[in-house]
């Protein structure tokens, strides 16, 4: 129970520090003091607990009283939520100690693609040498097979590889092949091809209602509700043009496939 407690109040810090590295990604330096992004006053630092300095603030900026994303508290809570499930997983300390930065380095992938559609190539390259990491060390003593574990990655990741090549990159985007490779050598070759299909699965129950009202009047009061830039300037909309932001499903249906895993629980499909 102390770990659970220990993970997640982590998870807290960890997220508020991911939210920083989100909007921070390709601009400057991620060092330096946090501004609100509306009057650049200086964030008192008793603004900046976790998710509790949000809601004291009843979401609006101390200063300028602008409305301050949910996103904040989201992300610290859903990291809050993720590391405490790995510190309450029936595994070993090392193996936990390895999924922290996973989980961490998954759902900022997934928060900077939602918010832009893009996913930082830095990012997926250092997922990409932890889970093969943990998956070579997870060979030793099983007696499994190196290659096996290895061929996981890419074997995951080629439908949609293909998918993008055939499609010229209007389907698919290269960077979720990319996060694809990830999520082969986290759960190997069966459970990544199943978090890929379970992603197509839940792309298509969340954007094929919003593709059905893609209308301009319905559109105007999505983006009131959503508050992700990208939907507040029309840079995204939900028509069958748009580019809805794939990684995000990724990532949900990797953690599902990968917390079944750890918790031996059986998967529906
Ligand atoms: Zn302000």
């Amino acid at each position: 129970m102390t770990l659970v407690l220990v993970f997640g109040s982590f998870g807290l810090i960890v997220g508020s520090f991911l939210n920083v590295l989100v909007l921070r990604e390709g601009k400057e330096t991620i060092s330096g003091r946090s501004v609100c992004p509306s009057c650049r006053a200086r964030i008192r630092s008793h603004d900046l607990v976790p998710v509790l300095s949000w809601v004291l603030l009843g979401g609006r900026c101390r200063d300028c009283k602008a409305r301050i994303s949910l996103q904040y508290p989201l992300v610290e809570l859903s990291t809050a939520v993720l590391f405490a499930l790995i510190g309450a997983a029936p595994i070993e300390l090392p193996f936990k100690l390895v999924a922290l930065p996973i989980a961490a380095l998954l759902l900022a992938i997934a928060v900077h693609d939602l918010r832009t559609t893009i996913i930082p190539d830095r990012w997926v390259l250092m997922c990409g040498i932890l889970t093969l990491s943990a998956a070579l060390f997870g060979v030793v003593g099983t007696g499994a097979s190196y290659a096996f574990a290895v061929l996981a990655g890419p074997l995951t990741a080629l439908p949609l590889f293909l998918l993008w090549l055939v499609s010229d990159g209007k389907w698919m985007g290269l960077g979720d092949s990319k996060l694809a490779l990830s999520i082969g050598w986290l759960l190997g070759i069966e459970g990544g091809l199943i978090a890929v299909l379970f992603a197509f699965i839940l792309g298509a129950a969340v954007s094929l209602p919003l593709l059905a009202m893609s209308s301009d009047a319905v559109q105007g009061f999505v983006r009131t509700l959503i508050p992700i830039p990208a939907f507040r300037d029309g840079r995204m909309r939900f028509t069958m043009k748009s580019e809805v932001p794939f990684g995000p499903f990724l990532v949900a249906s990797c953690l599902i496939v990968w917390f079944a895993h750890l918790y031996a629980l059986p998967l529906p499909l």
